[in-house]
Order: C-alpha cells, then sequence, then structure tokens
C-alpha cells in the first residue's frame, strides 16, 4: 500500500470520527474470554483531574454511546467546576443476571482497568453502589459507593432533585415567576423527579402533576409528595392516588402549569408533541430529554429552558465529594452553591448575548475545559 493510501486507511478507522481538540484521550477495548467480559472504556478529557463516568451494563451499548456520553461528562463536570475531567465505559452484557455472576464480572471488570488511573468509575444504567463496592474492593477507585464503605447515597437522599431545585430558585425570576405559590409538574416520579418535588414544595411551589410510566396524576388543589412517594411505594405507581384525577401517562406533557420537569427518558419532547407543553419554565432533571429541534421551539415561544448538564449535575457532584471524602453536608451545600451560580452565570450571559440558556452552557463549559487544558503541559 503506497503512502498516501495507507493514512486514508487509518483515517477512516470509525474510532477516528469522534477525535476533536477536547479529546478522546484514549479509547480502550477489554476482552476477556474466561470472564466472559467485553467493555469498552473511553476517556475523554483529563485536563482538570481524572475523568469521572459511570459504567453502563447492556446488551445494545455500542462505542459511538459510550463516546457521546463520555463527552458529555466532560462538559458536565466542567460546568460543574469538578477537579475531574470526563469518561465513560460500557460493559456488553445484560444487566438482569444472577447476582453471583455479575460480581465476578464486574470485577473482571474492575481489573481489567486497574491501570487505567486517570479513570474513576460511577454506576450508571445497568450497575449500582454494590456494583461499586465490588470496584472499590479490586482496584480502590470508585464512587456511588455503599453508605458501608464511606458512600454518600445519593439517590436516597435526593442529591440530583435538590440541584434541581436549586436551579429552579434561579431561575424563576428570569421569568417573573415567584417560586411561591408556582404550580409544578414532574415527569417521571423517581429519584430524581420524587426529591425534586420535594424540595421545591419546601420553597412554596406546589405540585399540580406527576406521573410515571404507567400513569398521571393531577390536582389543582395540590398534592401531598410524601404521601404520593409512600403511595408509590406501596403500590408500584402514582396511578390512583387519593384525590388527584388519574389520567393516561403522557397527560402530564400538556398538564397547565409554571414550572415543567422531565426526569424520565431521553427525548421525550419532541417536535410531534411540544406545542402540547403549557409552561413558563422548564429544568431538566433527566439527560436530554427535549430534541434540539423541539428546544428552539419552546425557545421562540419564550419558554425558559434550563439544560440537563446544568440542572442535573448534583448527582456528580455528589460523586465528587464522596471521592474528596466530604461528608453528606458537605455534598449538599457544594451542590447548592455550585448549581446557584452555574445557572445565574448562563442565565446573565444568555440574556446579555440574546443567546438559548444551552449555548451560553456550552460556550460556559468549553471555555473551561480549554481553560483547564491551558494549565496542562504541551508536548
Ligand atoms: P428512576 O428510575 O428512579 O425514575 C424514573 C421514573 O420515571 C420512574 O418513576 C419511572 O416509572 C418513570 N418513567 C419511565 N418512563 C416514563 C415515561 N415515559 N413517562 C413518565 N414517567 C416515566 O430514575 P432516576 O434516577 O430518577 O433518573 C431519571 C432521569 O434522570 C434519567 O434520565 C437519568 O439518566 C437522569 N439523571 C439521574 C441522576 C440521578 O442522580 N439519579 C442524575 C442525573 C441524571
Amino acid at each position: 500500500m503506497d503512502n498516501e493510501a495507507s493514512v486514508r486507511d487509518r483515517n477512516a478507522d470509525p474510532a477516528w470520527q469522534f477525535a476533536d481538540e477536547l479529546g478522546p484521550r484514549a479509547i480502550m477495548h477489554f476482552h476477556n474470554a474466561d470472564a466472559g467480559l467485553k467493555a469498552i472504556l473511553v476517556v475523554d478529557n483529563v485536563a482538570a483531574g481524572p475523568s469521572i463516568g459511570g459504567v453502563r451494563m447492556a446488551s445494545d451499548v455500542s462505542l459511538s454511546e459510550c463516546f457521546r456520553l463520555a463527552r458529555a461528562m466532560t462538559l458536565k463536570n466542567a460546568a460543574a467546576g469538578l477537579r475531574h475531567g470526563g469518561g465513560k465505559s460500557v460493559i456488553f452484557a445484560e444487566p438482569k443476571m444472577a447476582s453471583d455472576r455479575k460480581e465476578s464480572l464486574i470485577r473482571a471488570f474492575a481489573n481489567a482497568i486497574g491501570d487505567i488511573r486517570d479513570y474513576i468509575v460511577g454506576p450508571d444504567m445497568g450497575t449500582n453502589e454494590q456494583c461499586m463496592g465490588w470496584v472499590w474492593d479490586e482496584i480502590r477507585r470508585a464512587v456511588g459507593l455503599p453508605r458501608e464503605i464511606g458512600g454518600i447515597p445519593l439517590d436516597e437522599i435526593g442529591a440530583t432533585g435538590w440541584g434541581v431545585a436549586a436551579c429552579a430558585r434561579v431561575a424563576a425570576p428570569y421569568c417573573d415567576l415567584p417560586l411561591d405559590g408556582a404550580r409544578v409538574a414532574i415527569q417521571g416520579f423517581g429519584s430524581v423527579g420524587k426529591h425534586a418535588a420535594r424540595f421545591l414544595n419546601e420553597s412554596g411551589a406546589v405540585v399540580v402533576a406527576a406521573s410515571d410510566s404507567r400513569a398521571c396524576v393531577a390536582s389543582q388543589d395540590g398534592i401531598d409528595v410524601d404521601a404520593l412517594a409512600a403511595h408509590k411505594l406501596s403500590t408500584g405507581s402514582v396511578e390512583n392516588f387519593p384525590g388527584t384525577h388519574t389520567m393516561e401517562r403522557d397527560g402530564i406533557i400538556g398538564s397547565a402549569c409554571d414550572i415543567w420537569i422531565p426526569a424520565a427518558r431521553p427525548d421525550v419532547i419532541h417536535s410531534g408533541n411540544v406545542g402540547q407543553l403549557n409552561t413558563r419554565l422548564i429544568i431538566q432533571g433527566a439527560n436530554i430529554p427535549i430534541t434540539g429541534e423541539a428546544e428552539e421551539q419552546l425557545a421562540q415561544r419564550g419558554v425558559l429552558v434550563i439544560p440537563d448538564f446544568i440542572a442535573n449535575a448534583g448527582g456528580v457532584i455528589c460523586a465528587a465529594v464522596e471521592y474528596a471524602r466530604g461528608t453528606q453536608h458537605d455534598a449538599m451545600r457544594t451542590i447548592e452553591e455550585k448549581i446557584t451560580a452555574n445557572t445565574t452565570e448562563i442565565l446573565e450571559y444568555a440574556k446579555q448575548d440574546d443567546v438559548t440558556p444551552r449555548a451560553a452552557a456550552m460556550a460556559m463549559a468549553e471555555r473551561r475545559v480549554r481553560d483547564a487544558m491551558a494549565l496542562r503541559r504541551r508536548y
């Protein structure tokens, strides 16, 4: 093969399509036939410090998904001002398997990445606290640990919901909305949604609708959030909660409210249903809940939308505090401080430059990554 052809051939390798000036620093494939392990790790950018990102277990994961998630962590961690870069890993396996088999797979994964000191493992879809306990036992480099070994149980304390509420407190005045008495609708009454509802309620807002994968319940008189959480725990759903009107699941989308909080699945709002939203402010608790096109339409209608990687950073901030050996109290204080400051910064920038909050947030995050890169040795 001549020289030009071999260069062309190398550039055609699918992995190079991801390369830009921010990363990725490394893409690694791991295979251990004895343990049945097939995994990929993408360490995207480590300018601010070792990368933090979850390990996702699913049978249909891919390199492309792993890279996009790693880049999202680079931007989320930089936006949050953490001393960590972004990375992500995926294990090709069906997560619902016998516990002893899952344990040996996770331990094999931990050993495979043991020497990659620029990557700290966290939980993601298909993995949990117990898995992080096994990773910690093998390589002493994991976050989202069980309480028994110094972990801060972020879903139990509502770290992400706490950040979502802090974000709403800053954003509401930007659409002339008093939080006291503001009507809130929550899509996805799970770990994020339930706690966001609870903390917003404590700030004077009234939850008027909430949904899960089975149904949506609504009451213009307001819903008792703790009683709804207890009802969901005992029955498995928000459906038929006394004193509310039960609708089909997607009834939440058209619920009249002042603040709409998606806290369920990606891409739930798209150009086909965005017209149904009847709200003034959206705080994105879930990751990528609204397509780019729908977000543009909301901006044109004057609905203020706070992007996911600013609003839902509470979980990763909590993980970083845990890694630095901080306490639960430190974590909640740091989440409030960082999300309040970042929401203010992007909304001021958006107002001044007449851009969307997402554009302002992207610019802020990329600037922080580049500033951190400028402090590193150049080769
Ligand atoms: P969860 O599983 O605890 O809760 C999700 C809830 O959404 C459940 O009640 C489920 O019934 C409901 N749901 C599922 N599909 C739905 C639909 N189509 N319509 C309405 N409700 C639906 O999950 P979680 O940890 O609360 O995470 C929710 C979202 O937030 C995910 O996108 C996750 O990636 C993102 N997120 C979570 C955290 C965290 O700290 N847990 C941090 C950042 C981002």
